[in-house]
């Protein structure tokens, strides 16, 4: 970064979707911006999604009948309005980067046990489709018992049910999706800081003054910004603490769990229902599923928000075995789980709901100072363009628009050599995870990218000075935080146990 640059119109903070999107969008408009994200951009939730750019059909469940739904009319209306919205960030999601997403099918069984009949399935998809001006289209056909049982859910099962199969998009790699977003943000001119936390904010006479802590060299301690957009996730309030922000975030923490299946089953995908009726998918992602999500809502389990517990491994090793009854055990091979703490919006009354907010100065209650909550991958473009609007409405049209085209950035999932890690590195890679996560997919292989390591982290040695014991040292660390943070190589198959993780999975 410029050191001489330490005025800014706008300051985003947090490098998830949301600060990536809204920075992008802003730096395009002609804002001059900078985002700074504490660790690396979509190092938190963005980086532990399901992957769906879901179509919206889940906002209709409880919706099933005419009594349901003239018994909560203002939900049913809520309900709508964000399976629209859902269907609209497809669009806009597709149009703008449709290389970063891919078409999947899915399974949705009838289940006469919940009162989910094969008619009330089609009238569901029917609604969808008449909510759909937006271009994408809702694909979906009725799937015989005999086309069902091709799906890892239905194997099995003594009497095979009807049901429908529907197309909808995962966006595979979510890091690659954010730092597109950075890449058009610096190809627009604006500073993107990662390894750089916010430590302090205080309204100055024209704006915000904010005090920065950082790693990276050239960054100076103190930024002056005419409009601060906070969208640091579950950290949004942490980070106000101090200038009277009222409490705006909530957190719900999600996990799911990555098996390998047999090949039949090879892109094959399933909506369903978990043990605690919640929705359940299992979802294809290259050679392997993944499964997921079961929730625990939580607000103060920030420390461990991307750890999965004992608990939540035991749910879903639990789940896997009960979605696939029809699998055995020794067939469906557990590698790794991941979790992730939603950040959700905090209504006046405090009830968290998970409806996409761009909160400016009337709700936050300073001037030139924004939040956005329940920020999503699937909603992008939507929110980018909600915050571009909010800025404009309080600082006025800037005058240059400086469009870039969208996704910037070359595709590079797989082993880099010396000179992609050397570019890796002047784009801001500092530790092995920024690589193997983040600006390649290894990290996110059947084997999480053990065999891979250690060529990288040589490669980042040279760029970074690091000396054999402290490459060493990181290589050893990389490993142990995929034992501690992904339970990898401490999951047996479903119905087994290796002994070595924290307790026996009852399944
Ligand atoms: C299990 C699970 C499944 C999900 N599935 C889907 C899905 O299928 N589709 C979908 O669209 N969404 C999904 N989501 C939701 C989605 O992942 C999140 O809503 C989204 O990633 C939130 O993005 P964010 O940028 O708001 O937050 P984050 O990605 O958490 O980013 C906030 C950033 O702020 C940074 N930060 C915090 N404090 C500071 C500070 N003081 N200074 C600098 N930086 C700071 C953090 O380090 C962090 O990187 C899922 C979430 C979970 C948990």
């Amino acid at each position: 970064m410029d050191t001489r640059n330490r005025n800014f119109d706008v300051l985003v903070i947090g490098g998830g979707i949301s600060g990536a999107a809204s920075a992008a969008a802003l730096a395009q408009a002609g804002y001059n911006v900078a985002l700074v994200e504490q660790r690396d951009f979509a190092a938190a939730t963005s980086g532990r999604t399901s992957r769906l750019q879901y179509f919206g059909l889940s906002w209709l469940e409880g919706f099933q009948d005419l009594p349901q739904i003239l018994k909560r009319p203002g939900a049913f209306l809520r309900a709508l309005h964000q399976a629209r919205l859902s269907l609209k960030g497809r669009s806009q999601f597709l149009r703008r980067a449709p290389h970063r997403l891919t078409p999947l099918e899915f399974f949705i069984p009838e289940a006469p046990d919940v009162g989910l009949s094969l008619g009330k399935l089609k009238l569901a998809m029917r609604m969808m489709q008449g909510l759909d001006p937006f271009g994408a289209g809702v694909q979906w056909r009725v799937a015989s018992a005999e086309e069902a049982s091709r799906f890892p859910t239905e194997t099995g099962r003594a009497a095979q049910r009807r049901g429908i199969v529907y197309t909808d998009y995962q966006y595979a790699w979510p890091e690659a999706v954010v730092l597109d977003r950075v890449a058009e943000l610096r190809a627009a001119g604006g500073v993107a800081l990662n390894h750089t936390s916010v430590t302090a904010l205080a309204p100055s006479g024209t704006g915000w003054t904010v005090s920065l802590s950082t790693r990276r060299a050239g960054v100076p301690d103190v930024l002056h910004a005419r409009a601060v957009v906070n969208c640091a996730g579950i950290w949004a309030d942490a980070l106000a603490q101090g200038i009277g922000v009222p409490k705006l975030a909530a957190g719900e923490k999600g996990s799911n769990l990555c098996v390998r299946l047999p090949d039949a089953y090879l892109g094959r995908g399933m909506q369903g229902v978990s043990e605690y009726g919640d929705p359940f998918y299992v979802i294809p992602w290259g050679e392997l599923h993944y499964l997921g999500p079961i929730e625990a809502k939580t607000d103060d389990e920030r420390a461990a928000y991307d750890t999965p517990t004992d608990s939540e491994v035991r749910r879903l090793l639990a789940e896997a075995r009960r979605q696939m009854p029809g699998l055995d055990p020794s067939e469906i091979e557990a590698l790794f789980v991941w979790s992730g703490t939603r950040p959700r919006s905090r209504d006046r009354n405090g009830t968290p709901s998970g409806k996409l907010r761009v909160l400016g100065p009337g709700r936050t209650g300073q001037r030139h100072y924004f939040a956005v909550t329940a920020g999503l991958l699937m909603l992008q473009v939507e929110l980018g363009r909600r915050v571009l609007d909010a800025v404009c409405a309080d600082l006025g049209t800037p005058n240059a628009r400086r469009s870039v085209p969208p996704g910037l950035r070359g595709e590079r999932p797989g082993v880099p050599d010396a000179a992609a890690v050397a570019r890796m590195v002047r784009e801001g890679a500092m530790e092995l995870d920024d690589v193997m996560f983040r600006r390649t997919a290894l990290g996110w292989g059947a084997d999480m990218g053990v065999g891979s390591v250690d060529g990288v982290a040589s490669a980042m040695a040279a760029e970074l000075g690091w000396s054999p014991a402290d490459t060493r040292e990181r290589v050893a660390s990389y490993r142990a935080n995929l034992a501690k943070t992904f339970r990898f190589g401490r999951l047996g198959a479903p119905d087994g146990y290796d002994g070595q993780g924290p307790a026996q999975p009852h399944i």
